[in-house]
């Protein structure tokens, strides 16, 4: 059975000279929170514009549902470039009539349904030109909900909001990651997509760095160093102490893998000093996300 949502393969876009994509491939699997990661000008856009069919690959190709795109596979699929262009003298109802009228998504009560997922019920009624930011980026969300879609794509869905509207728009899409839909998201922030994501793909310069399970792909640990006369020994001790997730042998020493924030020097020495063993070597490294992601976008 094929879980990927959306499967893409070897696509490369040129602009005239402009290498935006130089070859990338990725799965997307169903359920996930996928997050594009990589800075202005790495390609996430490019990629969703082929993707969503309004830009043509130069070569390459890409399968949703296992499929090529046609228009029933569109239907399935909700999404947000950029904001659309609501009337901003009309209501959110009228406005979404009106993108209802020409997406032919969903029926009439659907209006209702979206604007209750997106918290706007209470102010269906009033102008868009009176709405905050932050409501504008969320009634265009609810224009994407409409006929239900299986996938959402959204390009930097927080961008240019304040951290009110950033933290709703971040709730809104955790919300709807728990019914089941899978959601596909550019972001030039990391911690956007830590917080946010499941799985991230990380470009630079059209290439595609990494690709995988957030946990997988941002280590998020602390790294403790220990060394001692007998290694063989200290592995024997060190691998029954508390929350030692991983041990791995490096040259003349082991680290031990923490998760972040949980090792402790003192009581490490204490616990080999107890079984036996004196340790002449004792660090610490500690790997943050954003170590991990400067050191990909970096190299
Ligand atoms: P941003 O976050 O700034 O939108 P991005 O990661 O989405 O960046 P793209 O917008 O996909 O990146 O751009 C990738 C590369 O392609 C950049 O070098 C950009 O300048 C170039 N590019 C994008 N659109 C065009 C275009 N219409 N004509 C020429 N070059 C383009």
């Amino acid at each position: 059975m094929n879980t990927s949502v959306l499967s893409i393969q070897n696509l490369v876009k040129h602009y005239g000279n402009i290498k935006a994509l130089d070859g990338i491939s990725y799965d997307i699997p169903k359920g996930s929170v996928y997050g594009i990661l990589g800075p202005n000008g790495s390609g996430k856009t490019t990629t969703l514009g082929i993707v969503l069919n309004v830009l043509n690959q130069t070569s390459g190709s890409y399968l949703w549902f296992g499929k090529p795109d046609d228009t029933t596979t569109r239907k399935q699929i909700g999404s947000l470039l950029e904001t659309p262009n609501f009337y901003h003298y009309l209501s959110a109802v009228d406005n979404l009539k009106i993108t209802q009228a020409i997406s032919r998504r969903g029926n009439k009560e659907d209006i209702d349904k979206v604007l209750d997922i997106v918290n706007l019920s209470q102010r269906k009624n009033s102008k868009f030109s009176t709405y905050s930011l932050g409501m504008k980026q969320r009634l265009a969300i609810a224009a994407a909900l409409l006929g239900n879609p299986e996938v959402l794509v959204f390009d930097e869905p927080t961008n240019g909001l304040d951290p009110v509207g950033i933290a709703e728009i971040r709730e809104l899409i955790k919300k709807l990651a728990q019914n089941g839909t899978t959601i596909i998201m550019a972001s030039h922030l990391l911690d956007e997509v830590e917080k946010v994501c499941t799985h991230v793909a990380i470009m630079k310069k059209g290439t595609l760095l990494t690709a995988g399970s957030v946990n997988e792909v941002l280590v998020n640990e602390d790294i403790v160093e220990v060394s001692s006369e007998n290694l063989i020994q200290l592995a024997d001790v060190v691998k029954n102490y508390t929350g030692v997730l991983q041990l791995k042998q490096e040259q003349n020493k082991l680290q031990l893998y923490f998760k972040i924030g949980t090792s402790n020097l003192t009581d490490i020495n204490n616990y080999c000093f107890k079984n036996g063993i004196t340790l002449n070597l004792l660090t610490i490294k500690r790997k943050s996300l954003e170590a991990k992601f400067f050191e990909l976008t970096n190299n």
